[in-house]
């Protein structure tokens, strides 16, 4: 099987001005319209997981770190402390971290980050900081902003569902402060808005970080498209649209194997008859047209993936037709030619009612008759002479009919007139 040199991968499928026009946009919804969404959870969805664990792994060291302190600042409730991190925190966060590595969708993997780093670590915070008493009570304002920092800049959870979880975690806070320990009004106001001003920083960050995340990665995806269009391009002829020299030797390469693997590999070479009578007679432009019209018609021929056609060069083209026999080769060219014939291009240099014609010629590597690609165009080129020198506007090998499954024999060839 040839190789696609236009393989592209799902992130290619996006187009250029979908990007621009995301780019231009600048969504402050943070949301890409859909198709771009899903590309873009596509492309980065799996390195997040990743991230997201290698992170999470941090955070539960760090946070059964904190017995340490516990032993020091209230060893009579050390063994309470480490029942709750050891015993209840770190299972069902690891428990959590286990999900992150089937690499689920968006909206499990950021109501994880959220339940683990959010709901369990700032339920299991409060619950110790309220059975130790007031002793720690400048802690948990500090643990649970350094919550919020963990969630924000460290997993940098994404913003729509950061806010619901630092609005949960100033409501605890609030709640906590007022119920566990014996600060004035005065002082809940102040540590409070301390907290809030915490919060609404670290959400204007990760609404920031976002954006920019987003940002970067659509001028990342915008170069990508744009390599490929310069490689695609690289590949067509400017002209015709069809496959270039270049494209040409590159499928003939990957040919080269297939043969190697005894499949049969047709090639049908075209050449525009009186092309030049065309052009002296109707204008470079109108031959121009003309040679965009033949490669249109000879596209629209192609049977899909397994067949390629190529501008060879002037008014010649070149067909390469994999897994295909001799006898359906010029089955394919004889249908090419009646197309080119009945679009009925006028051909004015020739008489009133002359249209534009082509002569073909096909060759094939078999498996009982093993050509190189050097000997199959060679051949294909004698037949293509043969074709012009026996009248132009025919295929050679000749078909029997259009339909014909046979082809005339070799040796009758030269006495057939189109
Ligand atoms: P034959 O039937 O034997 O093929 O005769 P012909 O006139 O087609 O063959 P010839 O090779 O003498 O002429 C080919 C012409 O194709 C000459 C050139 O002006 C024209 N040609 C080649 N490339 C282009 C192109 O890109 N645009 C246009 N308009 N003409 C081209
Ligand atoms: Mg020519
Ligand atoms: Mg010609």
């Amino acid at each position: 099987m040839v190789g696609n040199a236009e393989d592209i991968s799902p992130s290619m499928q996006i187009d250029l001005d979908a990007i621009d026009e995301a780019i231009g946009s600048r969504s402050w919804l943070l949301r890409f319209p859909d198709a771009l969404e899903a590309t873009f959870e596509r492309d980065t969805g799996r390195q997040r997981c990743r991230e997201l664990i290698v992170r999470a792994y941090i955070g539960i060291v760090i946070y059964d770190l904190f017995a340490i302190a516990d032993w020091w600042a209230t060893p009579s409730l050390f063994w309470t402390a480490l029942w709750v991190r050891v015993a209840f925190f770190t299972p069902v966060a690891l428990t959590l971290v286990a999900v992150l590595y089937t690499t689920p969708r968006a909206v499990i993997r950021e109501s994880i980050i959220c339940l683990g780093g959010g709901a369990v670590a700032v339920g299991t915070v409060i619950y110790l900081m309220a059975v130790s008493g007031p002793a720690l009570q400048g802690t948990l304002h500090e643990s649970m902003t350094l919550l919020v920092l963990f969630m924000t800049v460290v997993q940098r959870t994404r913003f729509f569902y950061l806010v619901p979880t630092c609005l949960g975690f100033l409501a605890a806070h609030i709640w906590a402060v007022a119920h566990f320990y014996h600060y004035t009004p005065g002082q809940q106001v102040a540590i409070n808005m301390v907290f809030g001003a915490t919060v609404i920083f670290a959400l204007v960050a990760s609404y920031t970080m976002e954006r920019d995340l987003r940002l970067h990665y659509l001028f990342s995806l915008r170069g990508r498209a744009q390599n490929r269009e310069l490689d695609r391009m690289s590949r067509r002829d400017a002209l015709t649209g069809l496959g270039n020299r270049r494209s040409l030797e590159e499928t003939l390469a990957a040919c080269e194997q297939a043969i190697a693997a005894a499949g049969e590999l047709a090639i049908v070479l075209l050449d525009i008859d009186h092309f030049k009578l065309f052009n002296d007679n109707s204008g470079h432009q109108a031959g121009d047209l003309c040679l965009k019209r033949v490669a249109g018609i000879l596209q629209a021929e192609l049977r899909g993936q397994a067949d390629h056609a190529f501008r060879f060069g002037g008014e010649e083209f070149i067909i390469v037709l994999q897994k295909t026999p001799l006898t359906k080769a010029v089955r394919i060219a004889e249908r090419m030619r009646q197309a080119i014939e009945h679009a009925a291009i006028p051909h004015p240099a020739l008489g009133a009612d002359a249209v534009v014609t082509a002569s073909f010629g096909a060759a094939c590597s078999q498996p009982g008759h093993v050509l190189n690609i050097a000997e199959i165009i060679a051949s294909a080129d004698a037949a293509l002479y043969a074709a012009k020198r026996n009248g132009r506007n025919q295929v050679w090998p000749r078909p029997l009919s259009a339909n014909s499954a046979e082809i005339i024999p070799m040796a009758d060839r030269t006495s057939q007139k189109g």
